[in-house]
């Protein structure tokens, strides 16, 4: 298993819109695509956030002036660079990108060489190999021929670009942005030349004999991705215009195929009538445009309605009157132009109060399936609860007595990749496992010496977290002095400015210093910082979300205080959002909006939804105002003077990162039911509704920007995710998905809409049980989804996270959330999922006891345990087109059932009464709003991927029947498995290997 050291996930502010060159790194190239980069001026450290610091051996690292890069490195006489060995893990393809200046025309020179020996590297030879002129880059498992050009010239600047390109299985050389060479026929998988173990050298051959390299070096990079020829054009060009490269905008590579306008798209051949519509809205509210609408197809197909693209205004002035107007749509492929008359109505909308709450987790028992098989429900939830309760909370709390200059427990050992010691962001891994421990110990009722270990594990975070906290702003011995006042938190000892550093050099410990009730695991210049404008980045100056890593730590105590009761996990939350309202309420409205949009320094996670929470908690008005300080203004209102934004259904976060704002979203909703301001309501229904129409993922994933040139991001329109979507490696963030599953839990508690729970369903089976490895808890951060591809999983051991490793935790310890809910009365049941579990309703003294191996049956058997009368809801699905057939005691019940609705059946219930429930299965597409030939396969809410057995670039052509796609699929629905032309497909939850999971449909 692959260790993951993986690059950014959720720190990439405003992505649609040209950065500010000092802010930008890129290149036009997401940062998540970058493993390392050693800019060489002055040291050889890592410039990426994963901390592969280099070194210089066989001589001294000698650092030049030159008049181009102002310092480079000059490796001559027998020195080199050695990369940490675990620097290449977790990568489909690879590209290295750097600047050579090159000192002597020797031959059997490496600019780098990576691998085991001769027979399995791959490496760069500018000058020559033994006896071979020319430039060549090899890689090879043994025969493979290198990319061999003319040698590169001496004495010179050059940019040298290397690209390993699994999925055509293509080497390609670049030469100052020219292509100077491409062979094919190289090895199918990146591991059959880089093992688990590589040397990685820079400036030296892994061949003995071989002479090191004489050379000035600069800036060079290793990426996860095959770089196109527009990313290295970028970092060409970037590089001649200022160190930081180029800003990332600008049209995305064609890089999927195209299909012409003559053929058929999919379904849409079949178009016969496509129906207007009418809605309504309120002044100032953007309608609220169905994503499908009812339609007639020829042929006999059944269905009844076909996707459009309605236009998404930047604003809304289209509603500020009342009366009427009408918006033509498209659609993808087809002629027809429906139209929609809107019709504006001078009243206002009401919102809806909270009617629902969810079970604790302790009420809720996950249970093996109907033939006494763990579920795949059960299999991830013991893996992580398993290597959680092997993990050492003293790892978890070394950084924090690292910063108040506590000794450390003998043995403990630091967590690594994000909470390293130098790593700005150190902490964050500890908010996750507060919560997950704080879950594992609720849900692991049927195990009393797991629960006995959580419950230690919390005695023992909260305890250490307790002690340093109260340590903060307090004199060190008696009569000392102290600053107990946050706002007043002076410079570090002997500094002269506040500072980042983190070394052990450079640390300050003063924690007298630094305001009562401060806890975080680094001192508080890093919010005194960003304050002041700092921006991100690894120097002392520079920050790296401060109020990011804070939020997981006071959700995690507040969760910790909630399953056990523990007061003093309350106080240091308390202590430390008091800390924070001193400081905050003491700024100008513009420092905040400025602080709020500083990429990736100033993103908060859901700083708004714990200080909202903590309001609840405690009651204290003061958080209530805290957490309105971290409003996003331009995403909710649209500017400072509240013009339209969400609030008004406005689209306005087109193209931005996705999952720094999803949270927000959350906080939003958790703002209404504290404050009942209905815009905070408006808003998150607006997005979750704009969200899941306009830039979901078959797998329930969301952002994947192609353009803007940034996978994390939402793409840069509405509705385009084949113009703008499937970046390199598709990816779909795991922790965009944990949050956007939160929000919709969060808005069906006030609107029972089943849709609300459909989209769950999608995103909990098809991305959230899909990104778990198969024997361990390592886990995705991003799941590729592009043809071929295949899922990387990282943190095994839990002992180096970076934020989908953090999330992953939280959401495997609590797959059991939203099975069920309840009514605030406690006059209803709320059956949302069919997962086998047992229900223990205490205000009812009801048990419901649910038994079924669905999705490996299309049925469900709820057993009630208990007298009593209630109202069941039971969810039928949007995709259950095939019926819904609800008995009771074995007697077929007449009830309404549409699909995508909930089904109400009300009745006294007796001890021993059982409920069974009926739901075929059948094959059905999904496919993609913009390119509907391209789609994905789905039995029931299962999503099916092809099985590949190698990288691939095409998209796999599946040809169907077109009124009945099961025609040529063969296979067994109670394994979930089925081939079609030979082809095997599984869901995706249990593919491991490569796999497609969009495909290239015909149909005849
Ligand atoms: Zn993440």
């Amino acid at each position: 298993m692959y260790k993951i050291v993986l690059g950014i996930c959720a720190f990439l502010m405003v992505c649609s819109k040209p950065l500010q060159a000092q802010d930008q790194i890129l290149d036009g190239i997401g940062e998540t695509a970058m493993i390392a980069r050693y800019i060489f001026n002055g040291d050889t450290r890592d410039w990426s956030r994963n901390n592969h610091h280099a070194k210089v051996e066989g001589g001294q690292a000698r650092f030049i002036d030159d008049a181009r890069f102002k310092k480079v490195i000059a490796l001559s006489g027998g020195s080199y660079v050695t990369l940490p060995s675990e620097t290449l893990s977790d990568l489909e393809s690879i590209s290295i990108s750097a600047w050579v200046n090159i000192k002597s025309k020797e031959d059997g020179q490496r600019l780098f060489a990576f691998g085991k020996d001769a027979n399995k590297q791959f490496s760069a030879a500018p000058t020559g190999l033994k006896g071979q002129d020319g430039f060549h880059a090899l890689f090879t498992a043994g025969s493979s021929k290198p990319a061999s050009s003319t040698a590169i010239e001496l004495n010179k600047w050059v940019h040298v670009v290397v690209v390993v390109d699994i999925t055509s299985k293509t080497v390609t050389t670049y030469l100052d942005n020219k292509v100077v060479a491409e062979v094919s026929g190289i090895p199918q998988e990146l591991d059959a030349v880089l093992g688990q173990t590589n040397t990685l050298y820079i400036g030296k051959s892994l061949i003995g004999g071989d002479p090191t390299l004489n050379a000035l070096v600069h800036d060079f990079r290793i990426y996860r991705v095959p770089l196109t020829r527009r990313q290295v054009a970028g970092i060409y060009f970037g590089a001649n215009k200022s160190q930081e490269g180029a800003v990332n905008v600008g049209k995305p590579e064609e890089n999927l195929p195209q299909f012409g306008k003559e053929e058929s798209q999919l379904y849409h051949k079949y178009l016969v009538k496509v129906s207007d519509i009418t809605v309504e809205t309120e002044v100032g509210n953007l309608p609220r445009l169905p994503s499908h609408v009812p339609a007639k197809y020829s042929n006999g197909l059944k269905l009844d309605k076909v996707r459009v693209i309605w236009p998404a205004p930047t604003d809304n002035s289209s509603v500020l009157e009342p009366g009427k107007y009408t918006i033509s749509g498209k659609i993808a492929g087809s002629d027809f132009v429906p139209k929609a008359t809107v019709i504006v109505k001078a009243d206002k909308k009401v919102t809806p109060k909270a009617k629902l709450a969810a079970f604790p987790l302790s009420a809720v028992t996950l249970e093996a399936d109907r033939h006494q098989h763990d579920t795949k429900f059960i299999e991830n939830r013991d893996k992580f609860i398993q290597g959680l309760a092997k993990t050492d909370p003293n790892s978890f709390l070394y950084m924090f007595r690292h910063a108040f200059g506590q000794k450390q427990p003998e043995g403990a050992k630091p967590l690594g990749v994000w909470d390293s010691q130098n790593t700005k962001l150190r902490g964050h891994a500890t908010g996750h496992y507060l919560t997950a421990i704080a879950q594992a110990y609720a849900s692991s009722g049927y195990d009393k010496n797991l629960q006995a270990n959580f419950a230690g594990k919390m005695d023992q975070l909260v305890n250490t977290l307790y002690e340093l906290s109260r340590l903060s702003g307090t004199p060190k011995v008696q009569g000392g002095e102290a600053v107990a006042d946050p706002t007043k938190v002076p410079m570090g000892p002997g500094k002269t400015e506040y500072d980042s550093d983190l070394t052990d050099e450079g640390i300050r410990t003063d924690y007298w210093n630094w305001g009562k009730g401060y806890i975080s695991a680094y001192p508080p210049d890093q919010f005194i910082m960003l304050e002041q404008g700092a921006k991100y980045g690894g120097q002392k100056n520079q920050v790296w979300a401060p109020y990011y890593t804070l939020h997981k730590i006071l959700a995690g105590l507040m969760d910790v205080y909630e399953v056990s009761g523990n007061k003093k996990a309350l106080d240091v939350a308390v202590g430390m959002s008091e800390w924070v309202h001193a400081r905050l309420a003491a700024l100008p409205q513009d420092t905040l909006i400025k602080m709020w949009n500083t990429y990736i320094a100033g993103e908060y996670g859901g700083m708004n939804e714990s200080m909202a929470r903590l309001f609840f908690l405690t009651k204290n008005e003061k958080f209530l105002k805290t957490a309105q300080l971290f409003d996003n203004i331009k995403m909710f209102y649209g500017d400072a003077s509240h013009s339209h934004g969400l609030a008004r259904n406005v689209d306005t976060f087109r193209g931005l990162h996705a999952n720094q704002h999803i949270p927000q979203i959350v906080g939003s909703i958790e703002m209404y039911a504290v404050s009942q301001n209905p815009d905070y309501y408006f808003i998150a229904e607006n997005f979750w509704h704009r969200t899941v129409s306009d830039y979901m993922y078959s797998i329930g994933g969301v952002a994947g920007a192609r353009n803007p040139a940034n996978a994390e991001c939402f793409i840069a329109q509405p509705a385009t995710i084949y113009e703008n979507g499937f970046s390199q490696g598709g990816q779909n963030e795991t922790c965009a998905t944990y949050n956007m599953l939160k929000l919709t839990s969060s808005l069906f508690m006030f609107d029972q809409k089943a849709e609300y729970m459909d989209y769950y369903e999608r995103g909990l089976y098809n991305h959230i049980l899909a990104s778990v490895a198969k024997d361990s808890p390592a886990n995705t951060y991003h799941v590729p989804i592009r043809p071929g591809s295949i899922k990387q999983f990282g943190n095994p051991n839990m002992t180096g996270f970076t934020c989908c490793n953090g999330t992953a935790i939280e959401s495997n310890t609590k797959l059991q959330n939203s099975i069920y809910f309840k009514s605030l009365d406690n006059s209803t049941l709320y059956v949302n999922l069919f997962i086998p579990s047992t229900l223990n309703w205490e205000e009812k003294g009801i048990r419901v006891v649910q038994t079924t191996s669905f999705p490996k049956e299309d049925h469900t058997k709820l057993r009630i345990e208990g007298n009593g009368k209630f109202d069941l809801q039971v969810r039928v699905p949007g995709w259950a087109k095939k019926g819904f057939v609800v008995k009771i005691n074995g007697k077929k019940q007449k009830i309404k059932a549409t699909p995508g609705s909930y089904a109400k059946i009300s009745r006294t219930w007796k001890n021993g009464d059982v409920l069974e429930i009926t739901m075929p299965f059948e094959f059905h597409l999904d496919y993609v709003m913009d390119q509907p030939n391209i789609a994905s396969l789905f039995y029931g809410p299962v999503l099916l991927a092809a099985q590949e057995t190698e990288a691939r670039k095409e998209w796999r052509q599946v040809t169907f029947d077109a009124k009945d796609l099961s025609k040529n699929i063969k296979g067994n629905p109670e394994t979930l498995e089925f081939t079609i032309d030979g082809v095997q497909f599984k869901p995706f939850y249990e593919s491991y290997g490569r796999h497609s999971v969009y495909l290239d449909v015909r149909l005849k």
